[in-house]
């Protein structure tokens, strides 16, 4: 039976004409590909829709139809959906003329429940996985495309199936957006195996000063590093995961120079330890393996207040696992 917050977000839908999607900042796979995922379903089912994100789709140009993604917001709209993304400041500022949204589709822990109906799903390691598992509820359909944008999101979220969130039930839900279309090998080698040249110079940069002391691996990118190396983004280009293949890495951490004196940092953490809570702290969120959070500060500053406490959180959390 459909439960009653999917009546409600079907006929919200229903009745919309118009419909506004936007998800994070720096948007990873998950963001984008739930956003064009759902984005391509509301078109199929005749609605307008305006796709958002603030930071734009470049790096996702292997997505179906991934330049309908716009970067600001234009017009008047009916319904505004956010996914996967645990607070509206995140959203960077798309929603600014649109006050609060009107569904919020994400599986942060951390999130603030900010919309109007709320689908937080912490247990679920993508928003594409909810997204799959709603969208007959909301009396929207797969298509290929569709099927293609979700598994783009789960293969992201868990890095090729390899975090320990992934369970058989994941796993039967790729096999099905696999059956509906969406082209596994494909999205693999897009997403986690390419890299443009640019994006391994700049890993060249951070790993050259790569540091580890009491379980914590860390490293820094610069806007210098950025210029010199003309990396367009204002992201890790993923090195984070590389950082967190190192073995003696418990936590890994990654400090990503921003322009106006900002720090976005994130961090990695081992099965059995949570960093959810210490990004939380400093304003930002996450899941308890993968978090991260925009620091005010110079870039040294924040590195010495992170590494000071993350080392504190690291020490706790092993005593207290005994
Ligand atoms: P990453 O470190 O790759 O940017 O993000 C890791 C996880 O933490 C992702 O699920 C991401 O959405 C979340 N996250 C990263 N930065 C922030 C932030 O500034 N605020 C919040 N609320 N979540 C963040
Ligand atoms: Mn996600």
């Amino acid at each position: 039976m459909t439960k009653e917050i999917d009546q409600n977000i079907k006929e919200k839908i229903e009745s919309s004409e118009r419909i506004l999607i936007a998800s994070h900042v720096r948007p990873d796979a998950d963001a984008a590909g739930s956003l064009l995922g759902l984005g391509l379903a509301l078109k199929q089912a005749g609605k307008q829709v305006q796709m958002v994100l603030e930071d734009g789709a470049d790096k996702f140009q292997y997505l179906p139809e991934y330049d309908l993604i716009r970067q600001s917001a234009q017009a008047k709209v009916d319904m505004v959906v956010v996914v996967d993304c645990s607070d509206p400041t995140r959203v960077g500022h798309v929603l600014d003329d649109y006050g609060r949204p009107d569904l919020v589709v994400d599986h942060h822990k951390t999130n603030l429940d900010f919309g109007t109906y709320n689908v937080v799903e912490p247990e679920q390691a993508a928003t594409a996985a909810i997204l799959f598992d709603h969208l007959p509820d909301w009396g929207l359909s797969y298509s290929p495309e569709v099927a293609n944008c979700l598994l783009s999101g789960i293969v992201g979220d868990t890095i090729g199936f390899r975090t320990s969130n992934v369970n058989s039930d994941l796993l039967r839900k790729a096999a099905s957006l696999m059956d509906l279309g969406a082209d596994l090998a494909e999205i693999y080698r897009e997403e986690l195996v390419m890299k443009p040249f640019t994006a391994v110079r700049y890993w060249g940069s951070g790993l050259s000063r790569l540091e580890h002391e009491d379980g914590l691996v860390w490293t820094s990118l610069t806007l210098a590093d950025r210029e010199k190396i003309e990396y367009a983004g204002n992201d890790d280009a993923d090195l984070v995961n590389v950082l967190s293949s190192v073995k003696e890495a418990e936590i890994a951490l990654i400090f990503v120079e921003q322009p106006q004196n900002e720090v976005k940092v994130s961090w990695r953490a081992n099965p059995g330890l949570d960093v959810s809570g210490i990004a939380f702290e400093f304003g930002g969120g996450g899941h308890a393996a993968a978090a991260g959070a925009d620091i005010s500060g110079t870039l040294s500053e924040v590195k010495k207040r992170v590494i000071i406490e993350t080392k504190k959180l690291l020490e706790h959390q092993k005593a207290t696992k005994g």
